[in-house]
């Protein structure tokens, strides 16, 4: 079964407004069953909306439109989505009633533009709108449906779920669609591509896979669509069995759950604690460490030692070293994780020092050259990256290489 999603809005396409909607509407259609075909954002103008309606009804069963429902002369999808159905505008009680209500609850009284929105098109159904004024309107044609809504995002998504799902779940018979995700870290895609080649080729045809990089690293989802939900994530589990021999150590999850929070349950099956000293993550890391409810239990601190003054005071760090190596090298982030791992009388320590960006990069220590290390009871290591160019993004790789370097040392 295949839905268009629609988006009116001059003010999305001029990119004003984040087009939140269909990507909400997607996944919510997505999880019920429903294959999205196309999404498509247009001006309020009719006839734009009239070519786009022609074309989604000639490829789809359902067409779900938001925005341009409101009582103003530039919302005209309610009148133009009359005209398409050749109906005329008449008074809905029901939701004149509806609008009344909210309208006296909030100390107006009906007004002109109130008492228009009562009007829809007497070829639809109208849909509640228990958040706002402006009703959601259900038009059905040869066995296909166009659902137009308020583009406010909370008003659709209560429509969407309260009636416009229930509908559609009692018109069509949907298929079981069931999304796995595996969490990975630590190896770039491409190498991750190569290394899991002969297993993708020898997937079920009925299961699709994809590639899901970020900065975080790479998420991989396996899809299935049929009958039996339980045949389908069994399907799955066994490919996901097959992965985990294959990229033991890559694979940090298979729900959703953040690397700090696999950190934290490793530390506290080890009885161990951690300690950071940040340069160039700034106490990022310290963030993400902390987020954790309980953290407590494993986290004792941090310095974040961004001068170098407070790199030799606070932790140890040679002037020396800093003088002849300079702060963004592996002897000084080094003497940080032993510095930090000492102070704060920890098992682990994490440390950072990198050149962030955008400014401070040199022909041999780029923007984006970062330092990681990390003292554990055994001695000390650490790793050279080479991030990009954006500070922030710099800011939140450094910080998950880290935690991955630590992740790792704990699964040994
Ligand atoms: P409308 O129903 O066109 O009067 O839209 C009302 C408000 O909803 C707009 O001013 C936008 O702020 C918001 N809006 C409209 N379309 C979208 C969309 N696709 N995603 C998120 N917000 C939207
Ligand atoms: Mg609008």
């Amino acid at each position: 079964m295949n839905i268009d999603i629609l988006s009116i809005g001059d003010e999305l396409l001029i990119g004003h407004t984040l087009n939140t909607n269909a990507h909400w509407i997607a996944h919510e259609l997505n999880q019920i069953g429903f294959t999205i075909r196309q999404q498509t954002t247009i001006s309020d103008e009719e006839n734009h909306i009239v070519k786009t309606l022609d074309d989604s009804l000639s490829n789809v069963d359902v067409v779900l439109i938001t925005g341009g429902l409101g009582p103003t002369n530039d919302d005209l999808t309610l009148p133009v989505l009359n005209n398409y159905f050749g109906g005329s505008l008449v008074e809905d009680k029901q939701v004149y009633q509806d609008i009344e209500k909210l309208v006296t609850a909030r100390g107006f009284w009906m007004n002109e533009n109130n008492k228009k929105q009562a009007l829809i098109s007497d070829q639809c159904k109208a849909i509640r709108n228990e958040y706002g004024t402006a009703p959601g309107l259900w038009f059905e044609k040869g066995g296909k449906v166009v659902v137009a809504m308020p583009g406010v995002p909370f008003e659709m998504r209560g429509m969407i779920t309260n009636t416009v799902i229930p509908w559609l779940k009692e018109k069509y018979i949907l298929p079981e669609i069931v999304h796995q995700l595996v969490y990975t870290q630590g190896i770039a895609e491409s190498i991750l591509a190569e290394k899991l080649s002969g297993w993708e080729e020898n997937l079920p045809a009925t299961i699709k896979l994809a590639y899901l990089p970020s900065y975080d690293g790479v998420k991989l989802r396996l899809s299935s669509i049929g009958k039996n939900r339980v045949q389908l994530q069994s399907a799955i589990d066994e490919q996901v069995a097959v992965l985990k021999t294959i990229i033991p150590t890559a694979i940090y999850s298979t729900q959703e759950e953040k690397v700090e929070e696999i950190i934290g349950k490793l530390l506290r099956e080890n009885n161990a604690t951690i300690a950071t000293a940040e340069s160039c993550t700034g106490g990022y890391i310290s963030h993400l460490i902390t987020s954790v409810s309980g953290s407590s239990d494993y986290y004792k601190g941090s310095v974040i030692s961004y001068a170098n003054e407070i790199k030799v005071r606070e932790l140890g760090v040679t002037e020396n070293d800093l003088n002849t190596y300079g702060a963004v090298s592996q002897q000084v982030v080094e003497q940080m994780a032993i510095g930090v791992k000492a102070k704060m009388k920890t098992d682990y320590a994490l440390s950072t020092s990198g050149i962030a960006g955008p400014d401070g990069g040199s022909e041999e220590k780029p923007v984006g050259t970062v330092w990681v290390g990390m003292a554990t009871p055994n001695g000390v290591v650490s790793k050279k990256f080479l991030l990009g160019k954006d500070r922030e993004r710099n800011i939140l790789k450094a910080a998950s290489k880290a935690l991955n370097m630590l992740r790792e040392e704990l699964l040994r």
